[in-house]
């Protein structure tokens, strides 16, 4: 997450502060800050994602308008205000361009921006409008970012188009930007240091040159901050795949076969050498923190925490950082990874492939390398080498991997914009475990790959990153990502003509309103393609212990055709229990038999730091929801029981948040579960079919709900 990233949301009259990465949904978390408390603009921010923000005029100037005015009623007649995005531009551009051309802040001193624009303070303190944003989900923050994008863009067009192309004064406007709003001054540093030519460059070559809603509705396409009229979904702003449509000869031969019940006489040799199931373990979003001490101020007040910062308080028994690990907002120090590895050596001797879904670098994305993430990747790899030798191991590259974090590059841009440099640092590290050679073209293109394994499953390990959206990238070009993702149909092709079966690795999943709904769309298209020869997905990213059910776009009601399942994460970033999963596949269908969730407290483990952590399996997935088989009938079945029975969706969400003390202290109710039901079968952004079929399924009387 990102990795993604903490968004702001303004929630009846409060922010909820959700990191999305630890949170897959937004709607799960509840943590609302009450009415008008003074909390700085940091706070409030996207996590993690401070690029993006800055890009967006970081400046959330009317959020915190909002925020800091506190929340009084609408307009005098109780409807709502509305606001002319144009006019409120018009007033706030020379008010901010006056701020800027102060003097650089004090670290400890914060500007109320609200009373920039004193007139819009009653106004946009109640339920308000935008004129011409009718779909937008929360006004607020569709509002900041639509007139920050447009403060950003307007002055970098009089400095940069009209002026005398000093970029040297944009950044200085944006370094000074991010301090007025609150940020600390090294991380406004890192930041603008670290993307500013890339911003440039996606400036300079974009044609035409962006408008605020091309940034705003990727941005927060969770939102739906987009202008009437305009049409994130439509097809003509990206390209689509071509879909080849099956041949009836190749779908009898490959139709979908139940785990235990292919006539292995009918199988090609590589799947029929192999009575036992599989045992496959999935390990993701490690977030490995290098500089982690034990024992600093864990409650540092920036993206990412525990290490020692500039300015950071003492440290106290209450806010000390724990030994293994801490519920704020840490990654993991070394000894936390060597000790996943060793416990997963030692519990599960006998495994047959490792699946390593991303995210192996930290989140503090304003100090990064080239350098040091490679060291902190090296470190983890050669770890993972030397604990589990001669054991299988299929990873992919997470959004963190990059740097800086989160740009991955379109392939046709200037070469030292590319991101070569980690393509060509994979082959090398990953040649242990793949036929680099053979897939050499791919992941010079993109880092993506293709394998058939020892056991004869085809793997496909994408790099989905592109559509994350917070890839500034896709700002310079919406759907740059399309030959990824006609390979992935054309390698489905070849998989389905030669009867294999496929499982995919993708670090962001693709369901995620965080993906780029030009992906989503084109993905699940492939997925019902050829949901016939997908065994699985498997995801990371969300750092949550989730599944999604795949159901058809055009026939919802009908069974679902595809399963993505999370790994959860091995970092506690933000208030989670470390976790790994281990799977028990069918040897010939590849279809899970069973999946085990592994974890331990985090707060116990730290009560005792001279010992290991006391790892436990919290659930086998049969058991804890009592399933016949993980058939996707009976996942159905169960999600239809979700519908039904709150007491059982509640014990999914509890094990989606992987038992976390603070997170089950929250707890999660009413609209908090039935999102966490509807996030389970939701494929597509605003695609809310699935769901409410479900839920009209549920309350048929007749509809028969198996849970044995
Ligand atoms: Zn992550
Ligand atoms: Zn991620």
């Amino acid at each position: 997450m990102v990795c993604l990233e903490r968004i702001a949301i303004l929630t009846g009259g409060g922010f909820a502060a959700v990191g999305k990465e630890d949170q897959a949904s937004v709607e799960d978390s509840q943590k609302v800050i009450g009415h008008g408390a003074v909390q700085s603009i940091a706070e409030m921010l996207p996590h993690g994602s401070l690029f993006a923000v800055l890009v967006l005029g970081v400046f959330c100037t009317a959020g915190v308008h909002v925020q800091a005015a506190g929340n009084t009623p609408g307009s005098p007649r109780g409807s709502p205000y509305r606001i002319d995005l144009a006019q409120y531009n018009q007033a706030l551009l020379p008010r901010v361009r006056t701020l800027l051309e102060a003097a650089e802040l004090a670290e400890e001193e914060s500007v109320p921006l609200f009373e920039l624009l004193p007139e819009y303070r009653e106004r946009l303190s109640g339920n308000f409008l935008i004129d011409g944003f009718a779909r937008a989900r929360d006004a607020t923050r569709c509002l900041t970012c639509m007139s920050t994008s447009y403060l950003f863009l307007s002055l970098y067009n009089e400095t940069i188009v009209d002026g005398q192309g000093n970029t040297e004064r944009v950044w200085t406007i944006a370094r000074r930007i991010c301090r007025l709003l609150g940020f600390k001054r090294y991380l406004c540093e890192g930041v603008v240091s670290l993307n500013g030519a890339v911003i440039e460059y996606v400036l300079r070559h974009r044609t035409p040159f962006p408008e605020p809603e091309d940034i705003c509705q990727v941005f927060l396409q969770e939102l739906d901050c987009v202008r009437d009229g305009r049409n994130i979904i439509e097809a003509a702003l990206f390209r689509s795949v071509e879909i080849t449509p099956p041949d009836e000869a190749t779908l009898v031969a490959s139709t979908r076969d139940q785990p235990g019940s292919c006539p292995s006489a009918d199988l090609p040799p590589h799947r029929k050498y192999r009575k036992a199931p599989l045992t496959i373990v999935h390990l993701t979003d490690i977030h490995y923190d290098p500089e982690y001490v034990v024992g600093v101020n864990a409650d540092c007040k920036a993206e990412a925490c525990c290490r020692p910062l500039p300015g950071l308080g003492v440290a106290t028994e209450a806010n000390a950082a724990g030994y293994w690990g801490d519920y704020r907002d840490c990654d993991t120090p070394w000894h936390g990874v060597v000790d996943v590895m060793e416990h997963i050596r030692r519990q599960h001797p006998k495994i047959d492939a490792i699946y390593f879904t991303g995210d192996i670098v930290h989140h503090f994305t304003w100090n990064t390398t080239i350098e040091t993430n490679e060291d902190a990747m090296r470190q983890v790899f050669d770890l993972m080498k030397h604990t589990f030798p001669g054991i299988p191991i299929y990873p992919i590259l997470g959004n963190h991997e990059s740097h800086p974090a989160n740009l991955y590059a379109p392939h046709t841009v200037e070469q030292s914009y590319r991101t070569d440099y980690l393509y060509n640092f994979i082959a090398k590290q990953w040649a242990d475990w793949l036929p680099i050679d053979k897939i050499r073209p791919t992941l010079a293109e993109g880092g993506y790959y293709t394998v058939r394994t020892p056991f004869g499953l085809r793997i496909i390990g994408l790099n989905n990153n592109p559509c994350f959206v917070h890839n500034f990238w896709l700002f310079y070009s919406l759907d740059y990502y399309m030959p990824q993702l006609q390979w992935l149909h054309d390698t489905l092709l070849a998989a389905e003509r030669a009867n294999e079966r496929v499982h995919i690795l993708a670090h962001v999943p693709s369901y995620d309103d965080s993906c780029f709904v030009g992906w989503t769309r084109e993905y699940r298209k492939i997925v019902e393609r050829f949901a016939h020869i997908i065994a699985g997905q498997f995801n990371g990213h969300s750092h949550v212990d989730e599944f999604n059910l795949y159901y058809k776009r055009d026939d919802p009601a009908a069974r679902p055709v595809s399963v993505a399942w999370n790994g959860g994460s091995t970092t506690t970033f933000t208030k989670l229990n470390p976790n790994y999963k281990v799977f028990q596949f069918d040897p010939v269908s590849f279809e899970p038999l069973e999946q085990e969730t592994w974890m331990y407290n985090l707060t116990e483990a730290n009560l005792t730091p001279d010992s290991r952590p006391s790892w436990y399996r919290l659930y086998s997935f049969r058991d804890y929801y009592q399933l016949e088989d993980m058939s996707l009938d009976s996942l159905h079945r169960l999600v239809l029981q979700f519908a039904r029975s709150e007491p059982h969706l509640e014990r999914y969400w509890r094990a989606k948040q992987k038992y976390s003390d603070p997170l089950l202290q929250d707890g999660c109710t009413g609209t908090c579960l039935r999102n966490a039901l509807c996030a389970i079968v939701r494929t597509e952004h605003e695609d809310e079919s699935a769901c409410q079929m479900l839920y009209e399924q549920a309350a048929q009387p007749d509809v028969t709900v198996s849970n044995n």
